[in-house]
C-alpha cells in the first residue's frame, strides 16, 4: 500500500471512521495525493429499517458537523478556504462513483468494512469506480488485527478467545499503534466545488430530510456527546477515574465504570490505536507480558482483544451472521407462539419480575446502553429462561444499543447462547437472582432504574418471592406480583432443549 503512485486527487469515503485524528484511510490519502476530498453518504440502505427515532442517526449527524467544522480549520490554516464535508444522502453504489466522476479524482480511499452487507456494497462501488478508470484502495483501521493477520500455527482462524489473545499479545508491535498521523499533511486537503455540497446552510441533511425525529427525551436519555471531542471526554475521564481499578470495579453496573468509549469505536469518532496506547502506556513491562485479569489496563486490553477476537469470527465465518456458528443449534426448538410473544415483549419493556433484568432493559430503553454483565444476564434470560431464540434478542439490541456492532453482539449473544466459538457451555445458565445478589448487592442499579420498586427491602428486590403480602400490595400496577417463569423450571425446559440437539461429546 506505501508503494502507492503519486496521486494528484483523490476522495476518501468515510464509514465508520468519522474522525479527523489517527485515520488511516486519510494518512494514507493525505501522503499520496495533491488534493484530497472527504466525503459520507447517509445510506438509504442502512438507515431504511431503523426506527425513526433513532439515536445513532442524531450521533453520526452530529458528528460529522463537527468533523466538518475541523476540516474547515484545517484547510483555512494552510491557505485553503471553503475545505469541507461532501455529504450525500442515498446509496453509495451511486453517489460515490458519481462523486469521484464529478471530482475528477484518480483514486477513492476507504476503511476495511467486514460486514457482510459492506462487503457486497464495496465490490459494487469498486466495480463501478474501476469502470471509471478510478483506483479504490482500502486500508485497515477499525481494529488492531484484522482477517487473516492472526492464524493458528494450522493456518486456520482462531475459535477460541484465550489462544487467540495471546497471539494477538505476542505479535503486538509498535507500528500496530503508531498514530496515523493527518495533522502534517493537512496541507493537501482541497475545497470541494461548492455545487458539490449538500444544499442548505449547514451543507447537511436535517434529521426531517433524512427522514428521522430527534431522539426521545428525558432526564436518563442524553445522547453520548458526539465527535472527536466526545470520545476524548470520554477517555480522559475514564481514565482519570476508572481504569486503574477496572478489573475490579467493572462488573458492578451501578459504579457505572467502564468507559462508554463502545459508541465512539462504532463510528470511528475515536482511534482503537489511540486506546491503545493508552492501555500500554499505563501497563508495566512488555504488551506481551500484560496478561489477562492482573490490573486495570491489562483486563481492559483484553476486552478491546475481545473486539478484535468478534471481529476476525465475523470476517471467516459470516455464515454465523444469521444462523448458529455451531450449525447443530440451528436445530434447538425455540419456544413460539402467544406465550412466548407476550414473554418477549415483557423482556423488551421490562416486565419479566426478574427486577434485576428489569432494570437492564429499562437502562437500554431509556439510554442506549446497556452495561455488560448486564448484557450477558439479560441475553442469558432470554435464552435460557424464557427459550426464545437469540437472534430476536440480538435484534432488539440491535435496534437499541448506541454502540451496536454487529460482530460484537452477535459474537456475545451467541456466548450467551452458547450457539457460538468458545460460548457459555450450554448446560451452564446464569440464575438471575444470584446474579442480582451478587453484582448489585445493595440493588443500587435496579432501585436506579426501577424507581416504581425503590422502597423495597434488597433481598425482597433481587427475589420477589420474598415479599410479604403487604410489601406486594405495593408493586406498580403494570409489574408483574411474581416472576414470569420460575427459574428452575425453565432450568430444566433448556437443558432438555439443547440436550435434544446436541452432538455427542460436544
Ligand atoms: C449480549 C451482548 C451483546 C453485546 N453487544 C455489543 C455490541 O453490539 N457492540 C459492542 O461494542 N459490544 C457489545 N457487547 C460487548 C460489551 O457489552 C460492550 O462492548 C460494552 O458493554 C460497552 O461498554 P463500554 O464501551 O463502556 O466498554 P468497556 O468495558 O470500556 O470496554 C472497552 C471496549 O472494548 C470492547 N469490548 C468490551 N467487551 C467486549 C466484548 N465482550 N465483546 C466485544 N468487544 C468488547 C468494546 O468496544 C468496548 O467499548 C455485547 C455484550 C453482550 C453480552
Amino acid at each position: 500500500m506505501s508503494r502507492l503512485p503519486a496521486i494528484s486527487r483523490a476522495l476518501v469515503w468515510l464509514r465508520r471512521d468519522l474522525r479527523w485524528h489517527d485515520h488511516a484511510a486519510l494518512h494514507l490519502a493525505l501522503t499520496h495525493s495533491q488534493a484530497v476530498y472527504l466525503a459520507f453518504v447517509f445510506d438509504t440502505d442502512i438507515l431504511a429499517p431503523l426506527p425513526r427515532r433513532d439515536r445513532r442517526v442524531s450521533f453520526i449527524r452530529d458528528s460529522l458537523a463537527r468533523l466538518d467544522a475541523t476540516l474547515a480549520e484545517r484547510g483555512r490554516a494552510h491557505g485553503h478556504a471553503g475545505v469541507r464535508l461532501i455529504v450525500r444522502h442515498g446509496r453509495p453504489r451511486e453517489h460515490i462513483p458519481a462523486l469521484a466522476e464529478a471530482l475528477g479524482v484518480q483514486a477513492v480511499f476507504a476503511s476495511h468494512d467486514d460486514e457482510p452487507s459492506a462487503q457486497a456494497r464495496d465490490a459494487t462501488v469498486r466495480q463501478r469506480l474501476g469502470a471509471r478508470q478510478v483506483a479504490w484502495h482500502t486500508v485497515k483501521d477499525h481494529l488492531v488485527f484484522e482477517r487473516a493477520e492472526l492464524l493458528t500455527r494450522a493456518g486456520t482462524p482462531y475459535t477460541v478467545y484465550t489462544p487467540y489473545a495471546r497471539a494477538w499479545r505476542a505479535q503486538l508491535a509498535p507500528e500496530d499503534w503508531a498514530e496515523r498521523a493527518t495533522d502534517p499533511h493537512a496541507a493537501a486537503l482541497a475545497a470541494p466545488p461548492p455545487e458539490l455540497l449538500y444544499p442548505g446552510p449547514t451543507g447537511m441533511p436535517t434529521l426531517a430530510e433524512l427522514g428521522f425525529q430527534p431522539p426521545a427525551d428525558g432526564p436518563q436519555a442524553a445522547l453520548p456527546e458526539p465527535g472527536e471531542a466526545g470520545a476524548q471526554a470520554a477517555l480522559q475521564d475514564f481514565l482519570r477515574r476508572h481504569l486503574e481499578r477496572y478489573h475490579a470495579t467493572r462488573d458492578t453496573p451501578c459504579l457505572d465504570s467502564t468507559s462508554r468509549l463502545g459508541v465512539h469505536l462504532r463510528f470511528g469518532t475515536v482511534s482503537v490505536r489511540a486506546l491503545l496506547r493508552q492501555a500500554l502506556a499505563r501497563l508495566p513491562g512488555a504488551a506481551a507480558a500484560a496478561d489477562q485479569a492482573a490490573s486495570g489496563p491489562a483486563t481492559w486490553l483484553s476486552e478491546l482483544i475481545w473486539r478484535d477476537f468478534f471481529a476476525q469470527v465475523m470476517a471467516h465465518f459470516p455464515h454465523a451472521i444469521g444462523g448458529a456458528f455451531r450449525p447443530e443449534y440451528d436445530a434447538i426448538a425455540w419456544e413460539q407462539g402467544a406465550q412466548a410473544e407476550a414473554h418477549l415483549a415483557a423482556w423488551r419493556e421490562g416486565r419479566t419480575g426478574y427486577p434485576l433484568v428489569d432494570a437492564a432493559l429499562r437502562q437500554l430503553a431509556s439510554s442506549g446502553f446497556m452495561h455488560n454483565r448486564l448484557r450477558m444476564v439479560a441475553a442469558s434470560f432470554l435464552v435460557k429462561d424464557l427459550g426464545i431464540d437469540w437472534r430476536r434478542g440480538e435484534a432488539h439490541f440491535a435496534e437499541q444499543l448506541d454502540d451496536f456492532d454487529l460482530s460484537a453482539n452477535n459474537g456475545n449473544w451467541q456466548w450467551a447462547a452458547s450457539t457460538g466459538c468458545d460460548a457459555q457451555p450450554w448446560f451452564r445458565i446464569f440464575n438471575p437472582v444470584l446474579q442480582s445478589r451478587k453484582f448489585d448487592p445493595d440493588g443500587c442499579f435496579i432501585r436506579h432504574w426501577l424507581p416504581e420498586l425503590a422502597h423495597l427491602p434488597s433481598a425482597a428486590l433481587h427475589d420477589l418471592r420474598l415479599l410479604s403480602p403487604l410489601e406486594r400490595a405495593t408493586l406498580p400496577a403494570g409489574y408483574p406480583a411474581e416472576p414470569i417463569v420460575a427459574h428452575d423450571a425453565a432450568r430444566e425446559r433448556t437443558l432438555a432443549r439443547y440436550g435434544a440437539v446436541r452432538r455427542p461429546g460436544a
